[in-house]
């Protein structure tokens, strides 16, 4: 076995989660008698807490779902574990099963007070002290380097995740080949850009500390309304970027509409009413930068038109409002 130290080098040579992810239970799985190692994700749907594998190893090989999109992993209440549940309710440090045949540990992860995923460490026989201790260490080592990377990744506002890691997840997803069908009710992934109409009035009228208390609760709505956490973005400024995952088109233009009503009736502390404007286009055709570009193109029009309102990309051009732009002089954003 390679020496520990060159194995948390090698773990936090990674600037990527997942691989960071992969990496650490690579390590785990050479420690002793490890029969198996999961990395287990933390998530709510319909405000139950839910577990799905990310990654984990079979036959001593190590697998992702991300990397692997016909997998689909089995999503289970996360009550269905009640020594993990447990311990995720007391925020504790590690939770334990044991039985004659398979000895599982659990290492819940935390990031900003949430627990958002769990290490799962089996094996055919007891831990021993020793191998408790250089699994702890091991994990504790990820999570600060997890918690590390994640401060890189986020915008110091508001919290969301910030321009450099859209650029970085969008330009990786889309690479992938698009779904067949091009209906109604194909369901598909969109980009909306969202930016908060005539913001500089409120910094201009109010300063900027209430600017900033502005930013942070559009993000707040952003958060409740969208829920995922990882597809919410604050591009810059006043701007946004979501990106809304397997919609269908109906669905996308409801849950935009219902975030632009739902800031123009929200009343902002001292501040009153504001309004965004909103721009969308669907994501699988063109490469990153043009697809930014007609969501763009969208929230402009929008803007000139009467902001305070949602505009699709494909309608403006069905109707004529806008010219497909050709791009030959295309120039690199990113
Ligand atoms: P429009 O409706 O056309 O979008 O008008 P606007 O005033 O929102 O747009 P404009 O781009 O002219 O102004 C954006 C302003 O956002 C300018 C800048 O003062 C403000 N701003 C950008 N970043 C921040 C920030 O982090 N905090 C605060 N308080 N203001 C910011
Ligand atoms: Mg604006
Ligand atoms: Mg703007």
């Amino acid at each position: 076995m390679k020496p520990i130290l060159q194995n948390l080098a090698e773990m936090t040579a990674h600037r990527d989660h997942l691989r960071l992810e992969v990496s650490v239970l690579s390590t785990l799985l050479k420690l002793g008698h490890i029969v198996q190692v999961r990395a287990l994700e933390l998530f709510t749907q319909d405000e139950v807490l839910m577990l799905r594998p990310r990654s984990w190893s079979h036959e001593g090989q190590l697998v992702s779902s991300e990397y692997d999109a016909a997998s689909d992993p089995q999503r289970i209440p996360l009550a269905q574990e009640p020594e993990l549940a447990h311990c995720i309710a007391t925020q504790g440090e590690s939770a334990a099963r044991a039985s004659e045949q398979r000895h599982t540990l659990w290492l819940p992860m935390w990031l900003s007070g949430r627990p958002t995923a769990c290490l799962e460490i089996t094996q055919s026989r007891r831990f021993t002290r020793h191998q408790r201790d250089v699994i702890m260490g091991v994990f504790l080592v990820y999570q600060n380097y997890q918690s590390l990377l994640d401060y890189s990744e986020r915008d110091a506002l508001t919290g969301l995740l910030n321009r450099k890691t859209f650029e970085e997840q969008f330009s990786r997803q889309t690479g992938t080949p698009a779904s067949p069908g091009e209906g109604e009710d194909t369901v598909r992934q969109w980009l909306a850009v969202i930016d908060i109409d005539h913001f500089k009035s409120v910094n201009d009228r109010f300063g900027h500390l209430y600017g900033d208390e502005v930013l942070i609760l559009v993000a707040n709505r952003l958060r409740t309304q969208f829920q995922s956490q990882d597809s919410i973005f604050r591009f810059g400024g006043e701007e946004f970027v979501v990106l809304l995952r397997s919609l269908t088109l109906a669905q996308a233009r409801q849950a935009l509409e219902r975030l632009r009503a739902a800031v123009q009736t929200h009343v902002f502390p001292q501040i009153g009413h504001i309004t965004v404007s909103i721009g969308f286009a669907a994501t699988q055709q063109g490469s990153p930068v043009e697809i930014l570009g007609r969501a763009d193109q969208a929230l402009y029009y929008a803007k000139e038109h009467g902001r305070n309102q949602v505009c699709f990309y494909e309608d403006l051009v069905n109707s004529g409002a806008l010219q497909i732009k050709v791009a030959h002089d295309e120039v690199e954003l990113f």
